[in-house]
C-alpha cells in the first residue's frame, strides 16, 4: 500500500554487482547464508564478474507510522494533468474539505499542490467520510504526513536519513573504459564520474591502452536499508601507459592530486564522448585524400556522425561556418593565448560570437568538406601555433587553500592506502 516500504519475499535473489559486495555480505549474513555464498568457491571467483547471490531477506512488516495505523488506507496515484483536487474528488472527498486542509496548513501545504505523475498519496478516512491523513513521498527520502488533531490538520515533512555505505571497485581495460567499467559493477553514474574527474589529465578517447587499470572507492546511498543511488566518488587511481594519476575528493567537493594539486583545467584533454570512440586513424602520414603526405595540425578523432563534440574550454565562438575543405567547423577563442579548432561536423550548435562554456555541446561529428569518413578534427592553438592537444601544458585550476593542506594531505594518504589495500585483496582473489 505505501509504496515506499517495499518487501522483499524470503529467497529473493539479488545481484549483487561487485566482489567487494559479496565481501561485504559474508562478513555480515549469519552463517547459515554464508554456506550458499562458498558453495561459489571463492577460489575461483574472478575480478569483474557478476554472481548472483542468494540471500534470505526476511519479510518486513510495513513500518508502522504513528499516524493511526488503524486506518483504512486508499492510494490516488497522480495522473497528468491532475491537480489536489481532482485526487481528492477521486478519493471521495470533498471540495469542502480540501479548502479547510489547505487554509489551516497555509504555506506549509504547499508540497501537496506541487504534484508530479505518477506520484502517489494515500488517503485516509473515518466511516463518515472525514478526512483523517494522508501520506505523500515527494521523493525516497522524503515523507510528508497529514495528520487531523481534534479540528485542526498538522503537517509534518521528514526527511529520511540517508546512509552512506563505501564501495570499492577494480578493473582492467581490454576494450574501452565503459567497457571496462561496465564489467567491474560501475553504474553508469560513476563511469562518467571518473572520466571527467581525471578528463583533464587522460584522454579516456584516444590514449586507453590494454592492460590499463583502475580503481575506486565511491559511496552508496541507502534509506532505510534500500538502495537509493550511487554518490560521491572518493578516490580513484588511474594507471594509462604506465603513468598513475591519483584523485581524491576534497571538503569542497572538487578533487586535487594527492599533493593538494587542482585536476580541473582550463582545457578538457579529448572534446568527444569517450564512450563512441571507435577508433583512432593514424594521421601523421599520408592525406587520406590527396595520398600526399602534409603536416596535419590536430588530432582526428574517429567516431559516429552525431556523436557529440563538447567545447573544451570556456571561450567565445570566434567562427561557426562552413567551407569546402573544413565541412561544417567551429572555433572558438578562449582568453587572449588559446584556440581550439573543431571540424567536418555533421552539425553545428552555436554561432559566431556566442559565449560557451567547457563541456557544453557545440555541434556533432560529422563527415563534411575534405574527408574520407566520419571523424572530428580538433586544433589547439597557443599564441597563433599549433600544439599538441594530447601533450601541450594545460594551465591548472586552485590547489588545495594553504591551511586546509595538511588535513588535506592526511586524508588523501588514508584513501589511497585503503585503495591499495582493497586492491591487495582482490588480486589475492584471482
Ligand atoms: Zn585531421
Amino acid at each position: 500500500m505505501l509504496h515506499l516500504f517495499k518487501t522483499l519475499p524470503k529467497g529473493h535473489k539479488i545481484l549483487v554487482g561487485s566482489v567487494s559486495a559479496l565481501l561485504a555480505l559474508l562478513l555480515i549474513l549469519p552463517s547459515d547464508d554464508a554456506e550458499a555464498i562458498r558453495d561459489h568457491d571463492l577460489e575461483k571467483l574472478k575480478v569483474g564478474e557478476r554472481y548472483p547471490l542468494v540471500v534470505d531477506v526476511e519479510s518486513r512488516p510495513l513500518v508502522e507510522s504513528d499516524v493511526a495505523p488503524e486506518y483504512a488506507w486508499r492510494t490516488e496515484t497522480v495522473k497528468s494533468g491532475d491537480s489536489l483536487a481532482k485526487l481528492f474528488d477521486r478519493a471521495g472527498l470533498s471540495a469542502r474539505t480540501l479548502h479547510e486542509l489547505l487554509s489551516q496548513l497555509g504555506d506549509a501545504g504547499k508540497p501537496l499542490t506541487v504534484l508530479r505523475p505518477g506520484e502517489t498519496l494515500d488517503f485516509a478516512k473515518d466511516e463518515d467520510g472525514t478526512l483523517l491523513a494522508i501520506r505523500y513521498a515527494p521523493s525516497r527520502t522524503r515523507i510528508i504526513d497529514v495528520v487531523k488533531d481534534g479540528d485542526q490538520y498538522r503537517l509534518s515533512d521528514q526527511s529520511l536519513p540517508v546512509e552512506h555505505r563505501e564501495q570499492f571497485a577494480t578493473g582492467t581495460i581490454t576494450s574501452n573504459f565503459w567497457n571496462a567499467g561496465i564489467s567491474a559493477g560501475l553504474s553508469p553514474a560513476v563511469i562518467d564520474g571518473i572520466a571527467n574527474i581525471l578528463g583533464y589529465d587522460i584522454d579516456f578517447a584516444l590514449e586507453l591502452r590494454e592492460g590499463d587499470s583502475f580503481a575506486v572507492i565511491y559511496n552508496q546511498d541507502f534509506v532505510d536499508g534500500d538502495f537509493l543511488a550511487d554518490s560521491d566518488i572518493l578516490a580513484v587511481s588511474f594507471t594509462n601507459q604506465g603513468q598513475t594519476y591519483n584523485a581524491v575528493r576534497h571538503s569542497d567537493g572538487n578533487y586535487y592530486s594527492p599533493e593538494g594539486k587542482s585536476l580541473r583545467k582550463a582545457f578538457l584533454r579529448s572534446p568527444v564522448s569517450y564512450k563512441y570512440i571507435s577508433s583512432s586513424f593514424n594521421p601523421r602520414r599520408l592525406h587520406p585524400v590527396t595520398g600526399r603526405v602534409r603536416p596535419h595540425n590536430g588530432i582526428d578523432y574517429a567516431a559516429k556522425t552525431g556523436t557529440p563534440v563538447y567545447a573544451s574550454g570556456d571561450g567565445r565562438v570566434m567562427r561557426s561556418g562552413y567551407s569546402s575543405l573544413n565541412g561544417n567547423y567551429v572555433f572558438i577563442r578562449h582568453g587572449e593565448q588559446f584556440v581550439t579548432k573543431y571540424l567536418h561536423l555533421s552539425k553545428r550548435m552555436v554561432k559566431t560570437g556566442q559565449k560557451v562554456k567547457q563541456g557544453q555541446r557545440i555541434g556533432n561529428v560529422g563527415a563534411t568538406g575534405r574527408v574520407t569518413g566520419p571523424h572530428l578534427h580538433y586544433e589547439f592553438l597557443v599564441n597563433g601555433v599549433h600544439r599538441n592537444p594530447r601533450t601541450v601544458k594545460l594551465p591548472e585550476a586552485s590547489p588545495v587553500p594553504k591551511g586546509e593542506l595538511a588535513a588535506f594531505k592526511a586524508q588523501a594518504g588514508d584513501m589511497l592506502a585503503r585503495l591499495e589495500s582493497h586492491r591487495r585483496i582482490m588480486l589475492a582473489m584471482r
